[in-house]
């Protein structure tokens, strides 16, 4: 018999979600609360381990036609911008295949949202729960447009600020700041750039190329509060949080100068540590769950394959609270070596904790997301 899941939220997560369950032969409704279903138009790092995913997914070549495949990784150091080291990944989805790619964001969306539309899933915009009634056999959804129906399970893919968290675990954790932000702006793509190009502190930024034609610039600073921005300035603003610039830095910082195109954020975190992951059937996947600081560019690839992983265990048990234990189960340790270690980063950054080898968490990181899901 097929089942009937509901996705809350048309994010990264719950179209990877949509994708994934439709190949294991669920029906399944989005719904989206945003009716513009507005996404931000920087880019995205996406590591091996979510190229291998859009591999299982069955969108790779969708995907890398608006993507910018690379191997490598190069750091620089300091203020002098010397060259400290340069690393490949493994190209996990076949020797063909980049081992890793930058997105932007946009792109993504489009990539995901008409594999979701093509895989059957019904994507319905501007709509969001009013009540969810779970009896144990299913669970009652009225949604905000006054329809109401029946499904065998919710996927609460709302992102940091989930309402169905809020909903099905009041107590759990709520976001916090961390004390940082992220600033972003898009750049014609620097000739022979050929991967991500990291520049350590005390300027803590990068450049990633995300098309054939664009790239984008980040900066990572240390703020008293998470307010938001207000545009005008903006682009002076990003400029002038770079602090000791490396030399090859500065004409990219130097061609900053729309307010408008400068998309700076603050980092909030959340991580269900100690608590379950779903309250009947209603469960929770991706920043719903655990949002993660973004020091490892792991956060979207955490949500993809927690989609994966969720659809493959709904394929496997009856019963929907079997399958959402054995999902935690599966994911936990990968998610906490994330969410945790990219906090550490953070917190070394802003001087909180002492130095320690991010060489040696870096090795350790690719050789987990490199491993099976
Ligand atoms: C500055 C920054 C940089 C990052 N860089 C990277 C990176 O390079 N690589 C990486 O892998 N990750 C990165 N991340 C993390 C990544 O963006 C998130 O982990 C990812 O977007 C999580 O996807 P999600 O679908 O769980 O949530 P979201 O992307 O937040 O999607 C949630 C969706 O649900 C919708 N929604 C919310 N509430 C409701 C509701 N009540 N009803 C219906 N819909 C609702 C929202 O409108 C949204 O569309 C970064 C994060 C930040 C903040």
């Amino acid at each position: 018999m097929q089942r009937d899941v509901l996705i809350v939220g048309g994010g990264i997560g719950g179209l990877t979600a949509a994708i994934a369950l439709r190949r294991q032969g669920f029906a399944v409704q989005i719904i989206e609360r945003d009716p513009q279903w507005s996404v931000y138009g920087v880019g995205i790092i996406q590591q091996m381990n979510v190229v291998r995913a859009m591999r299982q997914l069955g969108v790779l070549d969708a995907y890398l036609s608006r993507a910018h495949g690379f191997d490598s990784t190069t750091i620089f150091v300091g203020p002098t911008g010397a060259k400290e080291t340069s690393f490949e990944t493994p190209r996990l989805a076949g020797p063909g295949y980049p081992s890793n790619a930058g997105i932007r964001r946009t792109d993504l969306q489009v990539v995901l949202g008409d594999a979701a539309r093509a895989a059957g899933a019904t994507i319905r915009l501007g709509v969001t729960v009013a009540t969810m009634t779970d009896d144990g056999d299913g669970v009652d959804v009225r949604l905000s447009d006054g329809t109401e129906a029946r499904f065998d399970c919710v996927v609460g893919a709302d992102g940091i600020y989930s309402r169905t968290r809020a909903a099905i675990l009041p107590d759990a954790p709520k976001p916090r700041y961390t004390g940082q932000w992220v600033w972003r702006y898009n750049l014609p793509l620097m000739p022979g750039l050929d991967g991500i190009h990291i520049f350590a502190g005390p300027c803590n930024a990068g450049l990633v190329p995300i098309s054939d034609s664009l790239m984008y610039l980040f900066l990572v600073s240390q703020e008293p509060g998470n307010d938001f921005l207000p545009v005008e300035g903006a682009a002076a603003a990003m400029r002038a949080r770079a602090q000791m610039p490396a030399p090859q830095l500065q004409p990219h910082l130097a061609a900053i100068t729309e307010d408008a195109g400068v998309v700076a954020r603050p980092i909030e975190t959340v991580f269900l540590e100690h608590d379950p992951w779903h309250v009947g059937r209603v469960v929770l996947l991706g920043d719903a769950v655990h949002a993660s600081s973004p020091h490892l560019a792991q956060g979207a690839g955490m949500a993809i394959e927690d989609a994966l992983v969720l659809a493959e265990e709904l394929a496997r048990n009856a019963a929907p609270e079997a399958a959402f234990a054995a999902y935690r189960a599966r994911r936990f340790d990968r998610v906490r070596h994330v969410v945790l270690n990219s906090l550490r980063i953070g917190d070394m950054q802003m001087g909180k904790i002492p130095p320690f080898d991010i060489g040696a968490l870096t090795g350790q990181t690719i050789g987990m997301m490199a491993g099976p899901i």
